[in-house]
């Protein structure tokens, strides 16, 4: 039996405190999806609970024409929000087509944006992982790897983020807002996940004793014809294979602007600047949405298994664009 210390933060300020003070085993706890299933499996040991669920962060608000989502927003209030179904609805469906729905009643956007990985090794306390135990190795690498990354990849992790909700998010150009002991900062939701290269277990810019506080979308136009395909091994409650999040304006059949993030084969939420570029200007039909796919996925770096997520993933964004478009 290993003793777990538990605090319940009364405010922000309180919660920071208490994070700031013990840096190296505390963690915040919101819905505790993620968290509690690591901590059963003995993934993650923190020595101390810092309980946020009574901070007031939990309001969605019109800000400028935009959304200030707060962090303990839980999932399913986010997907079912009139003005997020109405104009950021790619956002809607990448929330709707995570986990469960008990799942999405308590997990936080919070939480959701520090979601860890999949990855079967990492959950494995028994196999090598330089992600969980810096330096011990990477499991995945010469061994079962069919739903590892693609992109972003180095020699020391291959694993994918597997939140929807954060594809959607490249997408959107969200901010990630954050307070900590040395104030409150903010962060391009591009730069908020650390490729792994050769410090995997360094997963986000959020530092010891700092809480993401809200995110908040930008008001945009394109974001009004947004799609979320995602495609996984059964109908549902199953991890992407392969995603897209798209948005899309034209200017009669032709592209105005679009933007372009995929999931299920990236290290990070993966927004394609090359895919955007590819079809920006350009007639909305297939020749332009594949070549823009091909763009896209022109870095991949397949594993023995998982090749197949080149080509699954250019036919995802293919459709994710076409339905965008109206053209599907
Ligand atoms: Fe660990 Fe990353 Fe390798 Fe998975 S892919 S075993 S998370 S180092």
């Amino acid at each position: 039996m290993r003793p777990i210390d538990y605090t319940a933060a009364q405010d922000t300020k309180g919660a920071i405190e208490k994070l700031a003070a013990r840096p190296a085993d505390a963690v915040a706890i919101g819905g505790g999806t993620n968290l509690v299933d690591l901590m059963k499996i003995h993934v993650q040991n923190p020595a101390l609970l810092v309980d946020i669920n009574g901070l007031p962060l939990s309001d969605i608000q019109e800000v400028d024409g935009g959304l200030r989502i707060g962090a303990l927003v839980r999932n399913s209030d986010l997907a079912y929000h009139p003005l997020v179904r109405e104009r950021y609805p790619v956002l809607s469906e990448a929330i709707l087509a995570g986990a469960s729905p008990q799942l999405r009643n308590l997990a936080t956007v919070g939480g959701n944006i520090l979601q860890r990985t999949r990855c079967s090794y990492f959950r494995d306390i028994s196999q090598p992982c330089n992600k969980r135990e810096p330096g011990s190795g990477c499991g995945a690498q010469g061994g079962f790897n069919r739903m590892h990354a693609v992109l972003g990849t180095s020699d020391k992790c291959i694993a994918v983020n597997p939140s929807d909700m954060n594809v959607a998010l490249a997408a959107l150009e969200a901010t990630v807002h954050i307070s900590g002991p040395q104030g409150e900062r903010k962060v391009a939701f591009g730069d908020f996940h650390l490729l792994p290269g050769s410090t995997p277990e360094k997963e986000s810019v959020l530092q010891p004793g700092e809480l993401i506080t809200h995110v908040t979308l930008p008001a945009s136009r394109v974001a009004a014809k947004s799609r979320y395909v995602k495609v996984r091994d059964r109908a549902s409650y199953a991890f992407a294979l392969a995603s897209a999040a798209v948005a899309i304006e034209l200017d009669g059949k032709t592209i105005k602007d679009a933007r372009v993030a995929l999931g299920g084969v990236g290290t990070k939420p993966w927004r394609s600047l090359e895919a955007e570029k590819a079809l920006i200007g350009q007639p909305a039909d297939e020749v332009r949405f594949k070549a823009a796919a091909a763009a896209a996925l022109k870095g991949a770096k397949p594993q023995n298994d998982n090749a197949f997520k080149v080509e699954l993933a250019r036919r995802t964004l293919v459709r994710a664009l076409s339905l965008a478009a109206g053209i599907a």
